[in-house]
This record gives C-alpha cells, structure tokens and sequence, in this order.
C-alpha cells in the first residue's frame, strides 16, 4: 500500500512514514490534510473571542529563540500587579471576551501567590470567564524555584480557578535541539508528564511545537509522534498548535527561514500523523494572516482569536501585537470561503456567522 493510500485509508503512519510525508507534493498532502479536515468539520472554521495577557517579562531562564523576556535586546522589565491584571480583564469582559489566556515569563521575584492570586481574583470578579493560564514550562519553574511538587501547583491552580492550561514551552521535544535552544528549562518528559497529570485531574489542555529554527523535519515528526502517544492515553489534548518560529532580536542565528509551502506542509502533516487530537490550530500570530487562512485548506481548523493584544511573539517580529477586530476577523474567514463559528474554550460552538 502507498503511503497516500495508508492516508485514505486512515491507518497511523510512523515516524519514517511521518517524515516521507514531507516528500509529497504540496498539493498532494493539502488535499490528504483538507479530506480530513472537511470529514470532521466541514468549512467550519472556529475561533474565540479572548485576551491575551503578559503579566511580566522578568525571567530566570534564558532561551536562545526568546525575544519577549527582559535582556540585554529587551532592557524594559515589568511586572503587572493584580490590580493592573483586574483593570484589563473588566476591559476585555466589558468588550466580550469569554476566555482570558495568561502566560508569563518566569518570575523569581513575586512567589506562587502572585501567579495564583491573580487567577483567584479574576475568577471572583469574572466566575464566567475560562481562565486559560500557566504553560507546563511555568509550573516546572514554579516546583524549582519554591519547592514545590508538580501535583501541589496543578491541584493549586485549580483551587484558584483555573480552566484550562496553554500549550506552551513544549518548543521542540528533541533532547539535543532542546538542549541547545533552552538549556534549564522544563525537560520534554516533564513538559508530557505535567499535561499527564492536568489530563488525569479531569481537565484539558492544548500542545504547541515551535518551529523553522534549527530543527529537522525528522525532529517535528518525533514531537508530534510523542503529543500523539500521550493523548492515546488521557485524551486530555483539544487542539495541537504548530508555532512558526519569530526571527527578530533574539539570539538563535538561524540563516534558513521555513517558506510557506514548508509551513503549510508542517500543518498538513500535523492533521494527518494527529488522529487522535480533534483541532489542528494555524495561530496566525505567528504564521501571518494570510498564511493562517489558506492554512484552513491544509488541515487546520482552528485560527485561535482575536487575541486584542500580544506581546510574546510580537516582541519578535510577529503583526500581532494588537489582535484584530472581530468583524475583520468574521470577514477574512467568510471571505476565503470558511463558515466562522465562534466557540468557547473548550470547543464548544457558541455562535455560527
Ligand atoms: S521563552 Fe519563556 S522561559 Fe524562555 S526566556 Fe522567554 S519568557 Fe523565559
């Protein structure tokens, strides 16, 4: 049997299958990626109505790709006090969001009770807000920086209010590539086992893979291979989102930039290794509008939201800096020929445009 014919046929594909996928031509794997997609969720395409927030860019880490956490590149240091969280999420609440998505950088000045009290109050003053918050990158910070163990903070963030968790700092699984890129911070089997445990308290989470830095194809494929081992055993996984690396001040020399056509392949590939995850997420902070919206026929169904504000990948070159509005958003997705259907958090469709 070919290996488009595996496809058709949905049979799970290794990792050398996964990486000769790569081999096909675009429009070949497009349509492979595309039948998948339409099977599942037709033209729908979904997307929330959320806020970003960055509570500070002081970090005790330092990862080569980063461009948002305070450095010699980045001198401007800040950190949020609760109240300054509070007065952004009335803003948001009072515009309609529904999800407020919180990542930091990794603090060692404030302790765990600024992380959580930050959840706490919000989820007081906005019980009908999902709050989306603390990257498994975080939590592993947290458990080296004041003891603690990974159970005691996710058991924490769920007393204090959190919904679910991000995906973020799964960055590129590899032990080597990860070794080089973020030396210190939350190993690839910690990143799994802390998703592990989120799934096991009943509670869902996204997975992201940052990529087109120093990575190999061979190096996504074994990522994408893992989050789908993992998810074989909680389920706990909604969407899986392939983050195309941001190129400016920082400090990874990368010369070769993945072209779109790559990019678009990576997302393909991504719907068809991922049968068991349902959303394949195009985040188009990082792959750009357009790309974002011809990645609907390649396998993703998901464009994320109209976010209102980033500063973590717009540090880095990334247009995303300010989200978009909701009816821009509505009318690029119309426009290429998708149904917008706005949901929440966790998947489930609120309203159909
Ligand atoms: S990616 Fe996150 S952990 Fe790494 S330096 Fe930047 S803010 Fe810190």
């Amino acid at each position: 049997m070919t290996l488009v014919e595996k496809v058709k046929n949905k049979i799970r594909l290794t990792q050398e299958e996964g990486e000769a996928l790569y081999e096909l031509d675009l429009y070949t794997l497009g349509e492979l990626a595309d039948n998948i997609r339409q099977e599942k969720y037709g033209k729908k395409s979904y997307f929330n109505i959320n806020r970003h927030i960055n509570p500070t860019n002081i970090c005790a880490d330092i990862c080569k790709f980063c461009a948002y956490s305070a450095s010699r590149k980045n001198p401007n240091q800040y950190t949020m006090s609760h109240e300054q969280i509070l007065d952004i999420v009335r803003h948001s609440d009072s515009i309609g969001a529904k999800e407020i998505h919180l990542v930091s950088a990794h603090n060692p000045n404030d302790g765990v009770e600024w992380y959580m009290g930050a959840f706490r109050k919000i989820k007081a003053e906005f019980p009908h807000l999902h709050v989306k918050a603390m990257t498994a990158a975080e939590i592993d910070f947290l458990t080296r920086e004041y003891g603690h163990s990974y159970d005691e903070i996710l058991d924490m963030m769920i007393a204090n209010g959190v919904d679910s968790m991000p995906g973020g700092g799964a960055e590129i699984f590899d032990e080597e590539v990860r070794e080089y890129l973020c030396k210190g911070k939350v190993t690839s089997a910690q990143w799994l086992e802390i998703h592990q445990k989120w799934h096991e308290r009943g509670k869902e989470s996204n997975a992201t893979m940052l990529f087109g830095h120093v990575e190999s194809r061979a190096n996504r494929i074994d990522h994408i291979l893992r989050l789908r081992d993992l998810q074989d055993k909680t389920g706990g996984f909604n969407a899986f989102i392939p983050l195309v690396y941001q190129r400016e001040n920082n400090f990874l020399k990368v010369k070769n930039f993945p072209s779109g056509q790559e990019i678009l392949k990576t997302y393909a590939i991504a719907r068809i290794l991922l049968d068991n995850i349902p959303h394949i997420k195009a985040y188009w902070v990082t792959a750009s509008i357009n790309l974002a919206l011809i990645a609907q026929e390649f396998g993703c169904d998901d464009l994320d939201g109209t976010i209102e504000k980033e500063s973590i990948q717009s540090s880095a070159g990334s247009e995303g800096a300010n989200g978009m509005s909701l009816e821009d958003f509505i009318a690029l997705i119309k426009n290429a020929g998708f149904t917008p259907v706005e949901r929440d958090s966790l998947y489930n469709e609120l309203k159909v445009y």
